[in-house]
């Protein structure tokens, strides 16, 4: 369903990977598409980068409605959980009244942690769609593959490198900009 021509890259260099790349066809783009959903998640992540996080954005979907939107917020909350996805997925039981989350599908512009998927496993999210690649910390595929080995209590469905190119060049274009500042990498 992701609509999105996969296109392997190699690029050993890169920190966040684009292994497929956002070619958008005509009907690709349109309300309730992967695609449109994603950009939801890259103007948050945006939001984020104003405020000096690392720009990851996340929205939670049920029923084709937006129920949750997150972005890091872990410096300015102080808060180490605060990654973009826990900050939707909390919106999101508040909003449904259940701390389970069945039926619903969550964006993030970057692949998730560990801790995150944990979070989507606890909730019982039905679909994870996420950007780019993270070879340091992602735990869909990068590091470890944690929604399916050892099989979890929960499947979840996935589909990665929807706007990968878009999303991982957030994160580079941030990384630079702070390194230009002497500020060290955080996150
Ligand atoms: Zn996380």
């Amino acid at each position: 369903m992701s609509g999105v021509d996969k296109v392997r890259r190699v690029d050993k260099a890169s920190v966040f990977c684009e292994r497929s790349t956002g070619i958008v066809r005509s009907g690709e783009c349109g309300v309730g598409s992967d695609i449109y959903w994603m950009q939801k998640a890259l103007t948050l992540a945006q939001s984020a980068e104003s405020s000096d996080e690392v720009p990851v954005g996340a929205v939670l979907v049920f029923e084709n409605r937006c129920i949750g939107e997150g972005k890091n917020q872990m410096i300015s909350e102080k808060d180490p959980t605060a990654h973009a996805e826990i900050v939707a997925l909390r919106m999101g039981g508040i909003v449904l009244g259940n701390y389970r989350l069945p039926g619903t599908t969550l964006y993030v512009t970057l692949e998730p942690c560990m801790m995150c998927v944990g979070a989507t496993l606890h909730a019982r999210i039905q679909r994870l769609v996420f950007g780019a690649w993270d070879p340091k910390r992602g735990a869909v595929e990068s590091t470890c593959q944690l929604l399916r080995s050892p099989p979890p209590y929960h499947f979840i469905e996935y589909t990665g490198g929807i706007l990968a190119e878009e999303c991982g060049q957030m994160l580079k274009d941030f990384f630079r900009a702070l390194r230009g500042k002497g500020e060290g990498i955080r996150g």
